[in-house]
């Protein structure tokens, strides 16, 4: 698979859709992936990326970005909230907004620096103990006491169980964004981001369909493969 393979798949998934070429964008997940794979997406135009820590994301894009201008880098793994001033320097968007007391967090940030990432607020579709996301039953009122905040939430993202079908998840994010009045939905990754587009996804989130398996070492690909 490549970056030209990836997007010749999402032109067709989107007509299959019945939905207009360029209305989903590529998010390429670039952690743990070695920097001459990055780097080739980079020359080859690319300029959206996904990141999901943000000791990863300071240590490789500051570099990144003076030489290739218009990058935009998207946080979509999970945000402790003493990391939150420095994720607002990093990142364009943040996928991962979960909690009241990150969001209070945010938006005292926003005040100070002028200026805030563009938010999405994580669900936990399949209501998994172990993952992060407002459960289903809490969007609604978590997503009002963000708009309260005067955050600049643009939609929800979700990361679906991986031993169910993504459809039904995908399908319920569209619901309680389109119920919430939200046009962005992030879902979507390497194993399935063709019916992610199928149900409505604005940002799908691939990795190793990109870049092969992750592992920052070479030969430490095996020991850090997807679970997808
Ligand atoms: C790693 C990751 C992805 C990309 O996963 P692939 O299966 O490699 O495409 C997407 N979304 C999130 C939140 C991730 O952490």
């Amino acid at each position: 698979m490549s970056l030209a393979d990836i997007a010749a798949r999402i032109d067709r998934a989107l007509a299959a859709a019945g939905r207009p070429p360029g209305s989903v964008k590529l998010i390429a997940v670039s952690k743990e992936q070695p920097a001459e794979r990055v780097q080739a997406v980079l020359e080859a135009g690319h300029r959206l990326f996904g990141e999901n820590r943000v000791q990863e994301a300071a240590a490789k894009w500051p570099a990144w970005r003076e030489r290739f201008p218009g990058v935009a880098v998207h946080l979509i793994g999970p945000l402790q909230t003493n990391k939150a001033r420095q994720a607002m320097g990093l990142f364009e968007a943040i996928h991962s907004l979960d909690r009241p007391r990150l969001a209070e967090t945010l938006a005292r940030l926003a005040q100070d620096l002028g200026r805030c990432p563009d938010l999405f607020v994580q669900v936990n579709t399949g209501e998994e103990p172990q993952k992060a996301g407002v459960l289903p039953a809490e969007a609604d009122a978590f997503i009002a006491r963000v708009r309260q905040l005067d955050l600049p939430l643009v939609g929800l993202m979700c990361i679906p169980p991986a031993d169910e079908e993504p459809s039904l998840h995908f399908a319920l994010l569209a619901k309680i964004a389109a119920r919430n009045g939200l046009a962005g939905l992030s879902m979507g990754m390497s194993g399935d981001f063709e019916r992610a587009i199928a149900l409505g996804a604005t940002h799908v989130r691939v990795g190793s369909a990109i870049f092969g398996a992750r592992g920052l070492r070479p030969g430490a690909a095996a020991a850090t493969a997807p679970e997808t």
